[in-house]
């Protein structure tokens, strides 16, 4: 008998975020095949079942996109239930889809449970709506991943730098210096709003705020590190550096 993938999202890190029914089925999986969480996701994972940290997997090594696919296909086929567990979203930046078209090829039945993206999560407990009637009625989010300067970039930088729009940047800390200069170049007004969020809804969760004009430098002041959220917009001037949200500090305080 075939077993079930279940690709789930954790949400953004907090377990205040987690879904009903991601908890019900990470509850009963058999083999949990889990991504860099956060510790108290990862601390909710039951005992029973056999758990795989693909970020450390056998030592220090990350197992590649190919052996986790490898694992998942296995596992279910060998009758297991199985939880692909990422952080956010499966769907955003997340490679569910790639996974979903692996696990189509071996006609394994899936079922997903979205996540609440860290996308719109992190800005948003960090007191940023990524759209507001007066500021913003556009929001793209870009990875920022792939070097802005390359040629035949897979991103509208052109459109982007137009745009009166809010811009959200996922795994955009490298590459936050070539982004900016490329945003003023085209045409983005270098005096924009920014914020930088690292490690959204965790403890030390940490908010850097400036414009285009002045945020890299600021962020090298500051020693900004991933995993961060990058928001470009009008959208950050208005509560910017707030808690909305509670987190793991607060419920302990
Ligand atoms: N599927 C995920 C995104 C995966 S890409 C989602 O929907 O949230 C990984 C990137 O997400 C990180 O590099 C970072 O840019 C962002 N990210 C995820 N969780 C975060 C958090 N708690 N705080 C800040 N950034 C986060």
């Amino acid at each position: 008998m075939k077993g079930k993938v279940y690709l789930v999202g954790s949400g953004p890190g907090s377990r205040d975020l987690l879904t009903l029914r991601a908890l019900e089925v990470i509850r009963s999986a058999q083999v949990i095949l889990y991504d860099q969480l956060a510790g108290e996701i990862i601390a909710m994972l039951p005992a029973a079942a056999e758990k795989i940290d693909c970020g450390k997997f056998g030592g220090k090594h990350t197992l590649e996109q190919e052996e986790i696919e490898a694992i998942m296909v296995s596992r279910a086929l060998a009758g297991k239930s199985v939880v692909r567990l990422k952080g956010g979203d499966p769907f955003l930046f997340g490679r569910g889809g790639e996974e979903l078209e692996v696990l189509r090829e071996h006609r394994i039945p899936v079922e997903l449970v979205p996540g609440v993206t860290s996308a719109i999560a992190v800005p948003g407990c960090a007191g940023i709506p990524v759209t507001h009637r007066r500021l913003a009625s556009q929001v793209t989010f870009i990875t920022g991943h792939e070097d802005p300067t390359k040629e035949g970039s897979a991103i509208a930088w052109e459109m982007l730098a137009r745009s009166q729009g809010t811009i959200v940047i996922l795994m955009g800390v490298k590459n936050l210096p070539a982004i900016v200069s490329l945003l003023v170049q085209q045409g983005r007004d270098h005096a924009t709003p920014v914020a930088i969020i690292e490690r959204g809804l965790q403890k030390d969760q940490r908010v850097t705020t400036g414009t285009l004009a002045d945020i890299v430098g600021k962020a090298t002041a500051t020693g900004v590190r991933p995993p961060a959220i990058i928001v470009i917009g009008d959208v950050v001037q208005l509560f910017a550096g707030e808690h909305l949200c509670r987190t793991e500090a607060d419920r302990e305080g």
